[in-house]
């Protein structure tokens, strides 16, 4: 594990990650996963109740070159990016041998249906306790709450974006029985195929935050806001550890 900017990320491969959830979900753990890039620990700079979060959650993963990178320049380079696209993927793949229902839940209303159906052919076996948009009122919270308990589900993944997911996994973890709890951001998008991922080389010249940049230029003024400031705020962090 290392710190970067006060929160602690895994140095464990997408393997060890997922080994490591494997174990804790046969102990029956409740195992609230993030995966955190480079605008997540920005986030948590200015938000004292999510750095607080970050640092409660049973694990949080580089994803995104932007941490890969600081790690590495911080003196303690972990194996890989573990990105939470990915590491969803190889949790349904876990899910259908181990025969653990799954909840989708977040997204447009529609999408998180759809993912399962792609999920489903993907994944032989694999079982969708249960599917909900990401689009509700706080009133609605006990009927969510609800109705992904009953449905027996033990990984829930939660597509609200980043802080929400995160926010709303950590405030209902007590009330949730699933021991899976996971935010995934737009993934359901990419697997439903409303929008499409980098192609795999820009992955792993860890250029995929352009790709996405292309793709979705309201990101432009959010990213152009954090990530320079990401990358000051490590430069002066080495450069402080140096002297
Ligand atoms: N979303 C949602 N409820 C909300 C806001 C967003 O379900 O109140 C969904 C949205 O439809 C999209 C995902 O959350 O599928 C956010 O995707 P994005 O790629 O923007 O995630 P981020 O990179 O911000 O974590």
């Amino acid at each position: 594990m290392i710190k970067i900017l006060n929160v602690p990320v895994s140095s464990l491969s997408m393997q060890e990650t997922v080994n490591y959830i494997q174990e804790r979900l046969q102990k029956q753990q409740k195992t609230f996963v993030v995966t955190a890039n480079a605008e997540i620990i920005m986030m948590a700079q200015n938000d004292s109740a999510y750095l607080e979060l970050l640092r409660q959650a049973d694990i949080v993963t580089p994803d995104g070159a932007g941490v890969v990178w600081a790690a590495k320049h911080l003196g303690s380079p972990v194996p890989e990016r573990v990105a939470g696209y990915d590491m969803f993927h190889q949790l349904l793949l876990l899910a259908a041998k181990t025969q653990k229902k799954v909840y989708f839940f977040g997204g447009k209303q529609g999408i998180a249906e759809q993912a399962a159906d792609k999920a489903k052919v993907l994944y032989p076996g694999l079982v969708i306790a249960g599917c909900r948009n990401g689009y509700f009122q706080e009133t609605e919270n006990e009927t969510i709450i609800n109705d992904i308990n009953s449905s027996g589900a033990e990984m829930l993944f939660a597509a609200l974006g980043a802080p929400k997911q995160e926010f709303w996994l950590d405030e209902n973890k007590e009330k949730l029985q699933a021991n899976l709890l996971m935010g995934i951001g737009g993934s359901f998008d990419v697997l439903s195929g409303q929008t499409t991922r980098a192609p795999l080389w820009m992955q792993k010249e860890g250029m995929e935050w352009l790709y996405r940049l292309m793709k979705e230029p309201y990101r432009f003024k959010r990213m152009a806001s954090t990530l320079p400031k990401f990358v000051l705020k490590i430069l002066a962090k080495s450069s402080n550890d140096c002297n």
